[in-house]
């Protein structure tokens, strides 16, 4: 009995994981506990009937009785103990979360694969790929802020499309979107595949915003309401080796504030970044300004910094976890010199401990014993180590 509500509970747990909106930030172990205490008090209900009991005590007569609990029934109560969410981490799974994540970067969908163009057909068989490989998307501020919400057993991914192309987000005549437009085929996918979340940032340069300037709240607020984000990609997609502090605050913050104000939804800020040509000032000490700065009296902070290539991302609970130089992976088979989305996949296919598998609890860090100096310890989150090796199967 004990064992089988425990069950429900993590499933629970798992299905609210996935209706959750991204600033939505639950409180696992609280939930557990919460959901413990009312599953115990359910048993205990449906054993002693003690609601009659209740009712005619609140009616007046004999009280004492009513309420009176018979010694036997007591003992059959479970104990309303708390319950550690690492009795449920199934460790058989390998989870891992000071593993890499992939930061995938996109930019055209269209008819004719080209370096920096995806076809429909491609860009499908990546999802489906990556989907049957045991990724799953989450957003780009969720795994920077270090809330990974992948179900247990899983891996996080991360989706970037720049430069707001009209081939990211189209809305044909009839008012429908553009079935092979990027959020199209996002859209479909997640359909087929409800636990592929819908989750991806795009980065928007300059002012014409996924080329149909007549519909760009309605994109926005239906990126938003699907669980997207938008990302700022500069106010012109400078090159920002060799520009001045002043100009480089204007690039950024008058862009998050044309951004912004094309968004309804209350306190939604564009705080992500992707650089434009991945570029950075040469000199250091205006590298500070990608972070925050000021134009025009209103000020920016970016919580994430993405640059253009060829790594995997750090664990956000790695020490080398850097959200002001975030490295991304191309998405692409075209030119991507043995370090693309497809390479990365087969080299995490054959080091599959260097990938991150999810534990399933945003606040519990789990880690295998022999990766344990890479995790901060600053983070406010349980740590758990496991002995890797008490999982491995003897004589395999
Ligand atoms: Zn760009």
């Amino acid at each position: 009995m004990y064992f089988y509500d425990t069950i429900t509970i993590t499933d629970k747990i798992s299905i609210m994981n996935f209706i959750k909106k991204k600033y939505v930030r639950l409180d696992m172990i609280k939930k557990i506990i919460i959901l413990m205490i009312i599953s115990v008090m359910v048993t205990g209900c449906s054993k002693t009937a003690p609601i009659e009991n209740v009712m005619e005590a609140q009616s007046g007569t004999d009280v004492v009785d009513s309420l009176e609990i018979p010694e036997k029934e007591v003992e059959q109560t479970p104990e309303p103990e708390v319950v550690d969410p690492k009795e449920v981490i199934d460790l058989s799974l390998l989870p891992n979360e000071s593993g890499k994540v992939m930061v995938l970067m996109y930019h055209n969908i269209g008819d004719e694969e080209k370096e920096w163009v995806r076809t429909p057909e491609n860009f499908k068989k990546d999802l489906l790929t990556l989907y049957e490989k045991g990724y799953r998307p989450i957003s780009l501020s969720d795994y920077v802020s270090g809330n990974i919400t992948t179900p247990e057993g899983y891996t996080p991914i991360v989706l970037t499309f720049d430069d707001g192309n009209k081939n990211n987000f189209e809305y044909l005549e009839d008012g429908t979107i553009d079935k092979d437009s990027a959020v199209g085929i996002l859209l479909d996918f997640n359909k087929e595949y409800p636990d592929f979340e819908l989750a991806a940032t795009f980065f928007l340069n300059d002012q014409v915003l996924f080329g149909q300037s007549d519909r760009v709240e309605d994109k926005f607020e239906f990126l938003l309401e699907n669980g997207m984000d938008i990302g700022n990609h500069s106010r012109t997609h400078a090159n920002f080796t060799k520009i001045s502090g002043e100009d480089l605050q204007k690039e950024i913050g008058a862009q998050a504030q044309y951004l912004e104000g094309f968004i309804k939804e209350e306190g939604y800020v564009v705080n992500t970044i992707a650089l434009p040509f991945g570029s950075r000032p040469k000199d250091d000490s205006l590298t500070g300004f990608l972070k925050e700065g000021t134009y025009e009296g209103i000020s920016y902070e970016n919580i994430a910094i993405l640059n253009v290539g060829w790594l995997p991302a750090h664990s956000p609970y790695d020490t080398r976890f850097n959200f002001e130089s975030i490295p991304r992976i191309r998405a692409s088979e075209m030119k991507v010199d043995n370090v693309g989305m497809y390479n990365y996949i087969e080299y995490f296919d054959k080091y599959p401990s260097e990938r991150f598998i999810s534990d399933g609890f945003p606040e519990i860090i789990t880690i295998p014993d022999d990766k344990v100096e890479l995790i901060t310890t600053n983070s406010d989150k349980e740590i758990y180590v496991y002995e890797k090796e008490s999982t491995e199967e003897v004589g395999n």
